[in-house]
């Protein structure tokens, strides 16, 4: 099965459901590039939308013109594995007793292949390569009304999802018990919505209620709107989407990500003081951080480099070919800023190394004297296996390399990481997932290690 870092969204209750969901993926753009699709819900049945390329190439005005319908979902992908498919792409929808079901997923379900193995064996033909669909094919399986069969469904498929499910008269969207994935609810008048990030919904004028909690199916229908809760688990949200995935705009996990980063950068500064002429972030993941570090420790901060923002994500590129050369376009030093000077460099990460290593080679060529390079997260030594884009850990320069060695490596003055209690302290909560730091999985591979 495939990984996926998606956006999800779903709104119901209001006449322009397809626009507000095509602004709402534009918000969620930074997580996913590779694809995008709408599927609303009218009394004669689904509309659907969808294709390869950004929300802004996926949906002509024509497109969400005939959107109709007062319900949908949303989702924008990147998926991090195998080739990028046309059937792949989300929402899926499949028709079941002549009634449409339409699910859009964000995650990755570790016991997806053991599941997929034993339906297959029963019969079972699987058209994607998606754990969507094995979700869907599973649902229809189960027995009672939709919200049991789901709630059935996501008891036995343990791992990270957040998913917003769309039925003719039904939308139900449901966090998983770990809580691994971001999912929030607002309002716009009488209408609900649902997104990964509340940025969508200030884009629409929505208001940010809460998250929703981890294992709660949130139910809506003619009825009205009800929660319900899937099996209780120990809670594992992702420390790294208020590392680096979510917007700073947004709240997830009831927190906002632009306070949680600032405070990581006053702990860097806390803990690691060093004498230097300015601090600079690696744009735009690292720039609360390096105020934070700035503010805490009165070195100025200045930009040393311009980004080039036509350009995508360099950590979520598929291609290490790709890769390489978006590194440079991306990132341009400014010699008038660096010439001469003690530089503090923050970013949030280092993953292989190899771009880390030519931020620093840029910095150096543009005249900096010294570099002292702050990362503001432990060391990422073991790979993801809930949704999260991360090479195998032997890829991981930090899985198989001391402080030492990958300061020498990347050719920098200085190397620090920020501590796990310190990044702790910046999040303000315990219940997080540190997988990646500390090789201590909840889920492996299907099973639930204890
Ligand atoms: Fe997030 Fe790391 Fe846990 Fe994956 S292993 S869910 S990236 S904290």
């Amino acid at each position: 099965m495939r990984k996926e870092f998606c956006g999800i969204y779903g709104v119901w209750n209001n006449e322009n459901a397809a626009e507000l969901t095509y602004l709402g993926l534009y918000a969620l753009q930074h997580r996913g590039q590779e694809s995008a699709g709408i599927v609303t819900a009218r009394k004669k049945g689904f509309l659907v939308q969808k294709g390869m390329g950004l929300v802004s190439e996926v949906f002509p005005q024509e497109s969400l013109n005939r959107l109709k319908g007062d319900a949908a979902i949303g989702h924008v992908r990147y998926s991090t594995t195998g080739s990028s498919s046309h059937g792949n792409i989300q929402p899926l929808v499949i028709e079941y007793q002549n009634k449409s079901i339409a699910i859009a997923h964000n995650g990755n379900i570790p016991s997806a292949g053991k599941w997929k193995t034993k339906l297959e064996s029963e019969g079972v033909i699987f058209s994607t390569e998606t754990d969507s669909e094995l979700i869907l094919k599973m649902i229809v399986k189960e027995t009672g009304d939709w919200e049991e069969r789901l709630k059935k469904t996501l008891d036995k498929l343990e791992g990270s999802f957040s998913l917003v499910v769309l039925f003719p008269d039904k939308l139900i969207a449901v966090r998983d018990a770990y809580g691994y994935r971001p999912l929030s609810i607002g309002t716009k008048g009488e209408s609900i919505l649902f997104s990964s990030e509340s940025c969508a919904f200030d884009i629409v004028d929505a208001e940010y209620q809460r998250d929703l909690q981890p294992g709660e199916m949130v139910v809506i229908d003619s009825s009205g709107m009800k929660s319900l809760f899937l099996e209780n688990r120990e809670h594992q949200r992702c420390i790294f989407e208020l590392i680096y995935f979510a917007r700073p705009d947004s709240y997830v996990f009831s927190q906002s990500v632009y306070d949680a980063r600032l405070n990581m950068g006053k702990e860097l500064a806390r803990e690691k003081k060093i004498d230097a002429d300015l601090v600079m972030p690696v744009p735009d993941s690292a720039n609360m951080q390096a105020l934070g570090y700035s503010q805490k420790s009165g070195i100025p901060l200045e930009f040393g480099f311009i980004r080039n923002h036509y350009i995508g994500r360099t950590f979520i590129e598929p291609h290490q070919k790709i890769r390489d050369l978006r590194v440079k376009i991306k990132l341009s030093p400014i010699k008038n800023v660096l010439k001469g000077k003690k530089v503090i460099v923050i970013d949030d990460s280092i993953v292989r190394g190899t771009t880390s290593k030519k931020l620093v080679k840029s910095i150096r060529k543009a005249g900096a004297e010294e570099v002292h390079l702050l990362i503001s997260s432990p060391p990422i030594k073991y790979s993801c296996y809930y949704g999260i884009d991360t090479p195998t850990s032997q890829e991981l320069i930090a899985n198989n390399h001391s402080v030492k060695e990958i300061k020498e490596f990347l050719g920098v003055d200085s190397l620090y990481y920020l501590s796990l209690d310190g990044l702790l302290r910046a999040c303000r909560k315990t219940e997080y997932c540190l997988s990646c730091f500390n090789g201590e999985y909840i889920l492996k591979n299907g099973k639930r290690k204890k």
